[in-house]
């Protein structure tokens, strides 16, 4: 086998190594990141936190009206006992009574308030449970089929590097030496084909035809251009 084509093989099965080891982080990075899930769960904690807000609201409001409403009663019953004659007294009892009537008064817009609150915050919070219960069954699904592809990723990575290694065992120490110090370019590509007209498929210059044929003989010729390995089929 040529030396070209046997680093030919070589680069094909690299850059399918890239391939799945970029696929393989992309999924890494999916599978860690839930911030849908994430933004989901706080919105409906969000909504239960209102919801027990206003509700602790409502039962203060009630509590107060209730209190107001007893001692209401218990001046009403003292003002028509009969047993009070004083008139000053009587004045003072009529007023204090005329006072907590209108405190109580003044508690009827907070608790409508709280009221429609409280059946604003429940709609809320059955929305927000509904939307999280459904990303969590999307994130599941989606959870599932990305870890199996990357079991199939895994395998398909020892399979791949098992065949470089033997790939590699037929290329000789200088010219493997070139492949992997070209490797390490931006892109990975240590060995560019030439198509019909003789041009490089990295850099897309035509080589001369005695470079050409060179190529054509198997010989291990850098583009002169961008230095890759050039190899032709
Ligand atoms: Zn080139």
């Amino acid at each position: 086998m040529y030396q070209t084509t046997a680093l030919y093989q070589l680069q094909t099965t690299d850059s399918k190594l890239d391939s799945i080891r970029k696929r393989l982080k992309e999924i890494d990075g999916l599978l860690s990141e839930n911030e849908v899930l994430q933004a989901a769960v706080q919105a409906r904690d969000n909504a239960e936190e209102t919801l027990r807000n206003w509700k602790t609201r409502q039962k203060d409001l009630d509590f107060e009206r209730q209190q107001l409403k007893e001692e209401a009663k218990t001046s009403e019953e003292r003002l028509y006992s009969g047993r009070i004659h004083n008139p000053r007294e009587l004045g003072d009892l009529q007023n204090k009574l005329a006072e907590l009537n209108r405190r109580i008064e003044d508690l009827e817009d907070p608790v409508i308030e709280a009221m429609l609150e409280i059946e604003e915050a429940t709609e809320s919070v059955s929305t927000t449970q509904a939307d999280l219960d459904r990303i969590t069954e999307e994130f599941a699904d989606q959870f599932a089929e990305l870890t199996t592809e990357r079991e199939q990723l895994l395998s398909q990575h020892d399979k791949k590097m098992s065949e470089a290694e033997q790939q590699r065992v037929l290329i000789e120490a200088p010219n493997l030496r070139l492949y992997d110090s070209l490797r390490k370019r931006p892109g990975g590509i240590a060995v560019a084909t030439l198509n019909a007209n003789a041009e490089c498929s990295v850099c897309g210059v035509q080589v001369t035809s005695s470079l050409n044929q060179q190529v054509r003989r198997g010989e291990v010729t850098p583009c002169p251009t961008c230095g890759r390995i050039l190899y032709r089929a």
